[in-house]
């Protein structure tokens, strides 16, 4: 029903309330408050404190006097009482509201306290003769754009409630509602808006988080069980020769290779599309794991391709993919942006025939004119760094090909579930034998004559170095201007005496290329880049990373740098430079310094960041949410997993009375993602 209805609500400010996107009195009852104001607690005036906020209810007890001690300054004040003493309530150039008292009157105040002297005064404060929306309650405060007030809003949400709060429909069962001791529906909203304690928030908090979080974990289910549903893949043949490949390996797999491994063999077998997440931290092998698949794949007469999110780590995997293949007849093929014309209608050609085995590339493998001739298996690496959208395009250059998506930023299982809530888990959770954990420092920047003399002592022994430039946010350009001027003052400065090299974003491929391909060889000792070498690159001989301005990164991000060293039989040391002068940015610092391992930063990340920076959920495909919290109500959203399974298996497509308006707001909640459900 339009929110026109509610009273108080004209076109004029129906016309306001869309564009806040309330059009429906729903849209307006689910309109959550931002934060509360509470006036609840009343004060007496000797109880007041200089500086807080306070209510009060007190009595007129004298006649307005105004001021004018400048031109355009006037005072207001009234004096008021309580059986504790004398106050005045003071306005500045609002001396009409002197017409709103009489003497004696009684009134509730909220406003902010200022003791002069003897003198109690008591600044702007919102006023109400009777019992009313603004003194004596806890007040909700809304996101508003400034055409509507708080208050009018206060206002025409009240009278909403009362008039058709009782009608809006109950989503959650009884049953569970009881089980889990939350509110029905109109007491959550009444509660949520209009609370008259914190209890009551709390309780009606609970209830319609937990809902949101249900409703999420069962839309998400019911896309992946689509999936496994009617969605049937490639059923690859069991194939001779993949031991041998896994024997000439010049290294052993570890147990958790072996075992994530033998779930893609398993999924790759099976006739359901395989649809799977490989985490695993930084440097615990996940290529090789992919590779072993695209094997697979091969034998069984069928392409692979892999995209990734940076031409540096394509071309890096496209040389180790074609060493490890280049005992076979595997014709490996790498496509980028930079790649010629002439080389790239090429390969598109080979890629539609047949010739080409296996690609790899950046996000030019997605375009439209990439076309397989049948493409059995897709990969994302760093998948973190893409979308949904674009892992989905990948996904539709085969006939249901098989999915791969790998990601090196570890979350906790529970948020896993939600943030690749459509897809099967598996986790690399061993690093290969022998890996030395990086000691890592955190200093200012008022050591850094002893951290370059470290380094050029490291050197002279023969290792190599990173040195990252501070994060700029603003554009390519300039994060290449500020690499630019780093790397003009080290290499005629402290570090004159080696060579010294350039990396960023706005070079062009080729020169990214030839400047990589010096330092894996050795030509150059110290390279100087922004963050384009945080995913992937893999360079042994480097142990040292120097961070500028690690205060500016997230800690997940500093992990992922850190991992381009210790890869090699040398010690390796990280060295963070922090600038950050509060005790939070300190404590982030702490965190790396204390640990290697990328679970326990990521989750200590989230909680010191907290979720909405930590990752970016329309990347992920994941409905906004209004009130739940992913990291805060990890608890909640355990339970909403466990219970979302329990009410798949009864009644899978929610047909039942029972869970008929679940699945209503199921749909409303994926409204751009409805086609992937499993109802259609
Ligand atoms: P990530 O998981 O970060 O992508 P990589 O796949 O790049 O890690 O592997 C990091 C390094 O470890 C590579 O040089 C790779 O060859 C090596 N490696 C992978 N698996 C093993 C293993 N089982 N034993 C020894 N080295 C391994
Ligand atoms: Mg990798």
């Amino acid at each position: 029903m339009s929110v026109q209805y509610v009273k108080g609500v004209g076109p004029k400010r129906a016309a306001k309330l869309k564009r806040l996107g309330i059009e429906t009195i729903e849209d307006l009852l689910y309109y959550i408050p931002r934060e509360y104001d509470d006036r609840s607690n009343f004060k007496r005036i000797s109880q007041c404190i200089d500086g807080d906020k306070a209510s009060l209810r007190v009595e007129v007890c004298g006649y307005p006097s105004k001021l004018r001690p400048r031109r355009n300054l006037s005072i207001l004040k009234i004096p008021v009482k309580d059986s504790s003493g004398f106050a005045n309530l003071v306005w500045f150039n609002q001396d009409y509201i002197s017409n709103h008292f009489s003497l004696g009157d009684r009134i509730a105040v909220n406003g902010k306290i200022s003791i002069r002297g003897n003198e109690i005064q008591i600044m702007n404060p919102v006023f109400e003769k009777e019992k009313g929306n603004r003194v004596g309650r806890i007040v909700p405060i809304y996101s508003l754009t400034n055409k509507l007030s708080n208050n009018e809003m206060v206002n025409i949400m009240r009278n909403a409630i009362r008039d058709y709060v009782e009608k809006l429909p109950e989503v959650l069962p009884k049953c569970l509602r009881d089980e889990l001791k939350l509110l029905p529906i109109h007491r959550a909203i009444k509660g949520i808006h209009f609370p008259k304690n914190r209890e009551e928030y709390l309780a009606a908090r609970r209830r319609l988080a937990f809902e949101e979080l249900l409703v999420l974990q069962l839309g998400l289910l019911l896309i992946k069980n689509r999936r496994a549903d009617t969605r049937s893949g490639i059923k690859f043949p069991a194939i001779d020769g993949m031991n041998t490949f896994i024997d000439n390996l010049p290294f052993e797999l570890t147990k958790a290779q072996k075992r994530v491994f033998k779930e893609i063999e398993a999924d790759m077998k099976s006739k359901k599309q395989m649809n799977r997440l490989i985490q695993g931290d930084v440097g615990s092998g996940k290529t090789i794991v992919a590779i072993l698949a695209m094997f697979k794949a091969w034998k069984s007469g069928y392409q692979s391709v892999m995209m990734v999110p940076t031409e540096i780590l394509a071309t890096q995997h496209y040389e180790s993919i074609s060493r490890f293949f280049s005992d076979y007849n595997i014709s490996c093929a790498l496509l980028t942006g930079s790649i010629p014309n002439r080389e790239k209608e090429k390969i598109l050609s080979d890629l539609k025939s047949g010739k080409i085995d296996v690609l790899v590339g950046t996000h030019a493998v997605i375009q439209e004119n990439v076309e397989f001739a049948r493409l059995g298996l897709a990969i994302t690496d760093e998948q973190h760094r893409f979308g949904v959208e674009q892992r989905a395009v990948l996904t539709q250059k085969g006939i249901n090909p098989d999915i791969l998506v790998m990601t090196a930023t570890p979350i906790p299982r529970t948020l896993a579930l939600i943030l690749y809530g459509d897809l099967d888990i598996s986790i690399i959770d061993e690093l290969p034998p022998g890996r030395k954990p990086v000691e890592t420092y955190v200093v200012g920047l008022g050591m850094i004559d002893r951290v370059n003399s470290f380094v050029k002592k490291q050197l002279l022994l023969g290792r190599q170095a990173y040195i990252v430039c501070p994060l700029i946010e603003e554009s390519d350009k300039l994060k290449a201007r500020s690499a630019e001027e780093l790397y003009v003052s080290l290499k005629d400065g402290v570090y004159r005496e080696f060579k010294v090299g350039l990396l960023h974003g706005n070079m062009k491929a080729k020169e990214k290329e030839s400047i990589m391909d010096s330092f894996k060889a050795g030509n150059l000792d110290v390279l100087i880049s922004t963050t384009v070498i945080e995913v992937g690159v893999n360079v042994p001989n480097a142990n040292i990373m120097i961070i500028y301005n690690a205060e500016r990164f997230g800690l997940a991000q500093l992990h992922q740098l850190r991992g381009r060293i210790g890869r090699g039989q040398y010690q390796s040391y990280c060295v963070l430079i922090n600038e950050g002068k509060t005790r939070i940015s300190r404590e982030r610092m702490r965190v790396l310094q204390k640990s290697n391992d990328g679970f326990y930063i990521s989750e200590k990340d989230l909680e010191l960041r907290g979720p909405g920076e930590f990752f970016g959920t329309r990347q992920h495909g994941i409905p906004d949410l209004k009130v739940a919290n992913l990291f805060t109500d990890m608890d909640m959203l355990k339970i909403a997993q466990l219970k979302s399974k329990e009410i798949l298996k009864e009644d899978y497509l929610l047909l039942s009375d029972e869970y008929l308006p679940l699945r209503q707001t199921i749909i409303n909640m994926f409204k751009d993602r409805v086609n992937d459900l499993i109802f259609n």
